[in-house]
């Protein structure tokens, strides 16, 4: 099932972030800092795995 992010253009929402973990093969990416921080946490808090969050911009895309 694939999970669609949903695209919304409001300000917060207009960067993205590549959510990748080191221990599983949770592997995302979320539009807007604060929602990809709380996924972070969240999957840290539950699973206590090794997970990182990096930018995505524009030019990195390709
Ligand atoms: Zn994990």
């Amino acid at each position: 099932m694939t999970h669609a992010v949903d695209t919304n253009t409001s300000e917060e929402q207009r960067s993205v972030y590549h959510l990748v973990c080191h221990d599983c093969p949770t592997e995302s990416v979320i539009a807007g800092e604060r929602v990809a921080q709380e996924q972070l946490e969240a999957h840290r808090a539950e699973t206590g795995h090794n997970v990182e969050l990096a930018p995505i911009t524009a030019v990195e895309l390709e």
